[in-house]
């Protein structure tokens, strides 16, 4: 047996991280496997992974590491990136991030482990930090409503576009209009979107903006080389000839420069990376995106509204939690998914520690610094190219290649333009001796300018670089919340309170399918505090960034091995924009082969909503393939619909195993089927925590999958995100992934383009899943899959004497996931899939994923980290609930009032003088003796959601909604 090999590996290694990631041993597993009838792990996986997909070979890794080797051996790498002093700026800048908000948000499960807030009565601290980044992006921006986080500005500034193009009705013309003052990256990104929505992309001068027969326009505030001017004119003549507009703005500079809003902006996108946010070598940080009131409903992303609970009490919420993609499917025109709440929530806490007062001093001392730059840089004849600036400057008639020698040999990163000009952004981390030190990089060491004198000079004259119609006037971050806790005590504790009031991974298993909420290991966090893997710049030189170069590429290695794929492209930041960058290699590739008039992608009734999205979104029309009874796809009707579009099939997107928890037989002939009609095929990596070490989705007909590295590989869910979702694609596809336009990429097409905004998407949340893999080793990671997949039959079979188990494969057995049917509860007692997820809050558990892929149904994932003694936890919970149920089916409790639609319960309810309830206070609080323990309270009832999306508040309530 497979598992008595374990005794040997302690004696060999005593310290095994796969014992501390895994978390049932060897006892709970023949117990487990005594439950299931099954004399050895072998048979389980026989039984239940296909014959012909199955690996039969251990996978080729490095032996596993202990948690202090591959600590050592990862810095030892990390080292080799240099940190240099970053003037490069063009959207990511060095940042100061409060130690209180680094130890206790982004060092703390109790924030990063969370899910995504869908049950907002266990979520209700990060729902509030999130309005706070909310009501801080609109107060900075001057607009009435703002979403919580996008992926990056490149990727909010194409969202836009699409926005612009379905809210404006009026305009006939199909092209976007940017400024030539843009990112380049946001150009790169916004080309790529437009070339598949079809849209022209015209790039000229801002001021040309009225000339345009556009639907849309994008300018950027300050512009790239650090113009600051007023855009009212522009805006104005724009929305004259019906053209709408997006700024692009930089949220420092907002503290002192005239918001948007103000100017007459639809839009106003950016990224709140400087608010705290490492660089990290271009990620993970939130970017925002604010509307005017009439573009509410059509906002991409997740907003977070304001509502009540049932006893009146303010409640926050995700407003419309069913985006569009999951509704409108093929329809959709944004398949976001995973966001960047973790860093949104840490953007905001930036703001909430400082107030508007620091933030004021903070900005104020960027622009004095920059004044003084530029007013001794002119004192010693340089020319600049503009008049005006916030924080960057752009120097032209300079010798370029002299003071790039100056500057490396100091540690200083400039920015240096294709013409010779050279560019500099300054940010919260520089000092007075730094511009000194730039005097002497810029000028020489001769150059005769003092820094104090030169301050006294800018104070003493009032100079600056901002033009007075483009100061700010208005105020902004008035709402108590920013102005109560400046002291680190306070905002200790307000973080504290926030964190209470949430459920997450550090207090019981999340046990929600298709997400594989598993263990994210404390040694596989620490590297992403380390300055040399946070403080690097995205286009940092080469030869500074040789340590990530180095962790990218085993990274890449590893990922390879696992799914059998030739090459890993690492640039998309989530599973959706994954599914966009492999949709987009596959067409280019059939563009290539003269096959691009292919189009059709074909795409199981039971696929994710960002599958038909992601088609969408990449110019591809949708067919849907039914799936049977069993919950597999019907392989006559694909065949049947393969042949129909025999002629223009591009690809089909397949889950594997599906979303319905089940190995698929004929996921071999599937994928030959489309092979055959001259199609590619892509295979959704989200369920690849069932075949790690097992299966590989390379070897059985694969082209392309993105994996979700947020999921299967240990990055933590952050409450709603950051993620990674690189591809991995077959060697024909490799020359079409995604490439990058400041950082080419060895081995891809020049012309492909962008998908985000870093060449490497959030590259520094990379070495966690490095980590965990290197620690794994090959065993660990194909035991770590059989205990998913042990987990959820063991569940499934536990549960199946209490609640129908949906879909099996044709032994019995489910995958890692499997899927319980309420309906039929439903219509004897009257109790929903949703009153059993609230009642399960009760019980101090997360509810498992409500009614995706079957609506009525509840779908449990497990995964390996949790012990036999949690799942049984779990299980003692589902079935005493459903012994309550049988309450109510007998009569014993009405069906409006019981401790099921009654939940959750929070502390109030239960201290009530008055309780006119058939069940008792510790029938409804402590519903079992094991609850009285360890009691999680959820700090409001059910939230009303219909009320919260009729009217939809997203931001801060008064103080009073607060106290109450
Ligand atoms: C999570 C998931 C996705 C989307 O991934 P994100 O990282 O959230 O964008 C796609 N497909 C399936 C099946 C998923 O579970």
């Amino acid at each position: 047996m497979a598992f008595d090999n374990r005794r040997l590996a302690q004696l060999a290694n005593h310290d095994a991280f796969l014992q501390r990631h895994n978390g049932p041993d060897a006892d709970d597993i023949a117990t487990m496997l005594e439950t299931l009838e099954l004399d050895s792990m072998e048979r389980l996986i026989e039984q239940t992974i296909p014959a012909g997909i199955r690996l039969g070979r251990e996978l080729d890794l490095d032996p596993p590491r202990s948690e202090a080797e591959a600590l050592d051996y990862l810095y030892r790498l990390a080292r080799q990136n240099r940190v240099a002093k970053s003037y490069i700026g063009q959207g990511y800048y060095d940042t100061l991030l409060p130690a209180v908000i680094q130890r206790n948000v982004l060092e703390n499960p109790g924030w990063y482990t969370a899910y995504t807030p869908y049950q907002p009565e266990i979520s209700q601290g990060r729902l509030e930090g999130l309005l706070n980044f909310q009501q801080m992006i609109m107060d900075l921006t001057g607009m009435s409503l703002a979403n919580a986080s996008l992926l990056d500005e490149a990727t909010a500034a194409a969202e836009a576009m699409a926005l612009c193009r379905r809210a404006n009705r009026k305009a006939k013309s199909n092209a976007f209009f940017v400024a030539d003052d843009a990112f380049p990256q946001t150009l790169d990104v916004v080309r790529t979107r437009a070339h598949y929505f079809g849209f022209e992309l015209i790039v000229g001068p801002a001021e040309s903006i009225a000339d345009q027969e556009v639907f849309g326009a994008l300018l950027q505030y300050p512009g790239e080389s650090g113009r600051v001017n007023d855009l009212s004119q522009l805006i104005h003549q724009a929305a004259q000839a019906g053209i709408m507009t997006c700024v692009a703005a930089d949220i420092m500079s907002l503290v002192l420069l005239r918001e948007p809003g103000t100017m007459g902006a639809d839009i106003v996108i950016g990224s709140a990376q400087r608010f705290g946010v490492p660089m990290g070598f271009g990620g993970p940080h939130a970017a925002f995106f604010a509307t005017t009131d009439k573009l509410k409903r059509s906002i991409p992303g997740r907003i977070i509204g304001v509502s009540r609970d049932e006893h009146g009490h303010t409640a926050f919420r995700m407003a419309m939690q069913t985006r569009e993609q999951h509704i409108r499917r093929e329809k959709a025109t944004s398949n976001i998914c995973t966001a960047q709440a973790l860093l949104a929530n840490i953007a905001g806490f930036y703001a909430v520690y400082h107030g508007a007062q620091g933030l004021r001093t903070i900005a104020g001392r960027i622009h004095r610094l920059t004044t003084i730059l530029a007013t001794g840089l002119r004192q010693a004849g340089v020319k600049l190219v503009h008049d005006t600036w916030f924080d960057t400057l752009r120097l032209t008639g300079v010798d370029a290649g002299k003071i790039h020698g100056r500057a490396m040999a100091q540690d200083v990163n400039l920015r240096y333009f294709a013409d010779g000009d050279v560019g500099l952004s300054l940010d919260q981390t520089t000092t007075a001796h730094d511009v000194g030190q730039l005097f002497d990089v810029l000028l020489g060491e001769e150059h005769g300018l003092a820094v104090p004198v030169l301050d006294e000079a800018v104070v003493a004259e009032g100079l600056t670089g901002i033009p007075p119609d483009c100061q700010r006037e208005s105020d902004f971050l008035t709402h108590p919340t920013f102005r109560r806790y400046h002291s680190e005590t306070e905002m200790l504790r307000y973080l504290k309170r926030l964190e209470n009031k949430d459920l997450s991974l550090a207090h019981a298993m999340i046990p929600l399918g298709s997400c594989t909420m598993k263990l994210n290991a404390t040694a596989e966090m620490m590297p992403i505090s380390w300055p040399e893997l946070a403080r690097i710049h995205p286009f940092a030189p080469q030869d500074q960034v040789a340590g990530y170069k180095q962790i990218i590429g085993e990274l890449g290695a590893f990922l390879k091995e696992i799914t059998g794929y030739d090459h890993i492209a690492m640039q998309p930041n989530s599973g959706a924009q994954g599914e966009y960058a492999g949709l987009i290699a596959i067409r280019r590739y059939q563009q290539a082969q003269g096959q691009g008039h292919r189009h059709v992608c074909l795409i199981p009734s039971s696929a994710h909503g960002t599958n038909p999205a992601s088609a969408a979104m990449a110019h591809m029309k949708v067919v849907v393939v039914e799936c049977d009874d069993q919950g597999n796809i019907d392989l006559e009707d694909l065949r049947h619909k393969a042949q129909a579009h025999h002629d223009d099939l591009s690809a089909i997107m397949l889950t594997y195993p599906s979303t319905h928890g089940v190995f698929e037989e004929g996921i071999r002939e599937a994928c030959e089927i489309v092979h055959e009609h001259g199609g590619q095929v892509y295979i959704d990596g989200a369920n690849m925590n069932a075949q790690v070490g097992l299966a590989r989705p390379g070897d059985f007909g694969g082209d392309v999958s993105h994996l979700n590295l947020h999921k299967t590989f240990c990055i933590p869910h952050g409450g709603g995100g950051p993620g990674m979702g690189p591809i991995g694609v077959k060697a024909h596809l490799a020359a079409h992934v995604p490439n990058h336009s400041v950082r080419r990429l060895e081995g891809v097409d020049a012309e492909a383009g962008a998908v985000a905004a870093a060449p490497f998407g959030s590259a520094s949340i990379l070495p966690i899943s490095w980590a965990y893999i290197k620690m794994m080793g090959a065993r660990g990671l194909r035991e770590a899959t059989e205990l998913a997949i042990l987990g959820a039959n063991y569940i499934a079979r536990r549960l199946a004497e209490h609640y129908p188990v949906l879909y099996k494969g044709s032994h019995g057995n489910v995958a890692h996931e499997c899927i319980i049917d309420i309906r039929s509860l439903k219509s004897s007692s009257g109790i929903s899939e949703e009153d059993i997820a609230k009642r399960l809050m009760d019980y101090g558990f997360h509810a498992p994923t409500m009614s995706f892929p079957v609506p009525g149904t509840l779908m449990i994932e497990p995964t390996e980290s949790e012990s036999l003694y949690e799942l049984d936890r779990f299980c003692d919970a589902m079935i005493h609930i459903r012994e309550e149920i049988a309450q109510v089916e007998r009569g014993d409790w009405p069906t409006d009032n019981n401790p099921l639609v009654k939940a959750p319960h929070t502390m109030t309810d239960i201290m009530q003088d008055e309780w006119h309830r058939p069940y008792s206070r510790e029938v409804g609080a402590f519903p079992t003796p094991a609850v009285k323990s360890a009691k999680y309270w959820p700090t409001v009832n059910r939230v009303d959601n219909v009320q919260g999306d009729r009217q939809l508040i997203c931001s801060c309530p008064s103080i009073e909604a607060y106290r109450e």
